[in-house]
C-alpha cells in the first residue's frame, strides 16, 4: 500500500495552481519546479558574495558544500569530493571526452549505442574524429535493449571507452546496466565506462558504488531541479584521470611564473565561479525530495503512463514504441497522420508534450521514424491529466480524419 501522497505533491509547484487548464506531460524533458526552489534562488540573489573565497561568504559555502553532501546521498557516491558540479549532463560528457583525449591513440576504440542522445553519441563521434578512434555504435534489439553478446562482438583489446544512456529519453528503456558493465569488465579491462544517467536520476534509485561503472552524469533539471547544473561523479581514481576542460580560478593550489599545481577533486574539475544559485537551490530541492518515497512517486507516475499505454493501444493506426519495463514514457505515432500536425492540435489544447526527434536521430532512425509523439509522467500528474489528454486526442482525431 503506497503512502505517497500526489495531492500533496502536487501543490508544491506553482506552475500547477496557476495554469490550471494546462496539463505537462513532457518531464523527460524538463522536470516542472518546486516553490521551495524559486525561494532558494530568490534568497541567494538577495544575499552578497560568491563562495569559497571570503569570509562573510561562510554561509553559502556551507549551503554549496551541503548540496555536494546531498548529491552524494542521493546517488550513494563514494565520497563528496566524487561529485563534480558541471552546467549539465552535456558539459559532464563533454567534460570526460576532453578529459580522455590524451589517452586515447589512433585506433582505440570507443563503443556508444544507437539509442544515445545527441549529448553522448555527438560528443563521442567527435572525440573519436579528433583522436582517430574508432566509433562502434552499437545496435540495439527489438525491445530496444543492448544486448550482452552484441556488446562482447564489439570489444577488443583497443576499446578504451565505452558509453551509453541507463535509460532512454525516447521509450523510457533502461538498459540491462549490471550486465553490461560485466560484459566490458570481463572482456575489455582496461575500458574506462560512462553512463549517461540524464533520465535514470528521476526514476531509479542510484547507487553508484554498487554499480561498476567509471563516470555517471546527470541535469539537475530533470530532478525539479534548475537549469545550467549538472554532476559529474564516478571512482575517484577514474575522475583522476581527466584533464580538466576548463582552467582557470579555484582549480589551482600554486601558481607563479614558473610552475602551476592543481587543486585536488572536486575543485580541479570545477574552475571559475560556480553556479551558486543553482547549486544551493538544488541542495533545497533534494532537502525537500527528502520527505517523499520516491520509489512510491515513481509507481504512481509509471502506472499512469502504463494505463495510457493500454488505453492507446486500442486506438485505430496507433503505434507504441514501449520499452520492456513499465516506464513513465508513452512513445507513440499514428500510421495515418503526421506527428506535427497532432502536436500542434494537441498543444492548441493545452497538451504539453513532446514531438520530434527527441535528440537522438539515430535511434528514431532505428524506430524507422522521422519524429514520434512522446508523453512523460511525473509524480505531479494526475488521472485528470490522462483525461484531458485522450479527450484533447479524441477531439483531434475527429478533426483530422474527417
Ligand atoms: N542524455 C539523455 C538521455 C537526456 O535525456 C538528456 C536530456 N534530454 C541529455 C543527455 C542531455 O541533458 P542536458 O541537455 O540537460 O545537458
Amino acid at each position: 500500500e503506497s503512502d505517497f501522497n500526489p495531492a500533496l505533491f502536487r501543490q508544491a509547484f506553482p506552475y500547477l495552481q496557476s495554469s490550471a487548464t494546462s496539463v505537462y506531460l513532457d518531464s523527460a524533458a524538463t522536470a516542472l519546479k518546486p516553490q521551495v526552489l524559486i525561494d532558494s534562488t530568490l534568497d541567494f540573489y538577495q544575499s552578497a558574495g560568491s563562495v569559497h573565497r571570503s569570509q562573510y561568504d561562510a554561509e553559502q559555502t556551507a549551503l554549496y558544500e551541503q548540496a555536494r553532501n546531498l548529491v552524494a546521498e542521493l546517488i550513494n557516491a563514494p565520497s563528496p569530493a566524487a561529485v563534480i558540479w558541471t552546467s549539465g549532463a552535456t558539459q559532464a560528457i563533454n567534460s570526460v571526452a576532453h578529459g580522455l583525449a590524451h589517452w586515447l591513440e589512433p585506433g582505440d576504440e570507443i563503443v556508444i549505442s544507437e539509442a544515445d542522445h545527441h549529448a553522448n553519441f555527438v560528443t563521442w563521434s567527435m572525440l573519436a574524429q579528433q583522436c582517430a578512434a574508432r566509433l562502434i555504435i552499437l545496435p540495439i534489439n527489438d525491445q530496444w535493449q543492448i544486448e550482452s553478446a552484441v556488446l562482447r562482438q564489439a570489444l577488443s583489446p583497443r576499446s578504451k571507452i565505452v558509453a551509453f544512456n541507463m535509460v532512454s529519453n525516447v521509450t523510457g528503456t533502461e538498459q540491462p546496466i549490471a550486465e553490461l558493465i560485466n560484459t566490458v569488465r570481463q572482456n575489455a579491462p582496461q575500458a574506462l565506462i560512462l553512463l549517461d544517467c540524464a533520465q535514470a536520476v528521476a526514476h531509479l534509485k542510484l547507487d553508484i558504488q554498487a554499480l561498476d561503472a567509471d563516470f555517471y552524469v546527470f541535469s539537475a533539471h530533470k530532478l525539479y531541479g534548475p537549469n545550467g547544473l549538472g554532476v559529474l561523479s564516478g571512482k575517484p581514481e577514474s575522475l583522476e584521470k581527466l584533464t580538466p576542460l576548463l582552467y582557470g580560478g579555484k582549480m589551482v593550489d600554486r601558481v607563479s611564473k614558473q610552475q602551476i599545481s592543481f587543486n585536488p577533486l572536486p575543485y580541479r574539475l570545477e574552475a571559475g565561479t560556480p553556479n551558486i544559485a543553482a547549486v544551493i537551490g538544488f541542495g533545497t530541492v533534494l532537502n525537500w525530495l527528502g520527505q517523499y518515497d520516491l520509489q512510491q512517486a515513481e509507481a504512481y507516475a509509471v502506472a499512469l503512463a502504463e494505463q495510457t499505454k493500454v488505453r492507446l493501444q486500442r486506438y485505430d493506426h496507433v503505434r507504441l514504441f514501449n520499452s520492456p519495463q513499465p516506464s513513465s514514457i508513452v512513445c507513440f505515432v499514428f500510421d495515418d497522420i503526421a506527428v506535427s500536425d497532432l502536436s500542434t492540435l494537441l498543444s492548441e489544447q493545452g497538451i504539453a508534450l513532446r514531438a520530434g526527434e527527441h535528440c537522438a536521430q539515430p535511434y528514431l532512425a532505428r524506430l524507422g521514424q522521422k519524429s514520434t509523439l512522446r508523453l512523460s509522467f511525473a509524480p505531479y500528474n494526475t488521472s485528470a491529466d490522462v483525461e484531458a489528454f485522450f479527450a484533447a486526442l479524441d477531439r483531434t482525431l475527429t478533426l483530422l480524419r474527417e
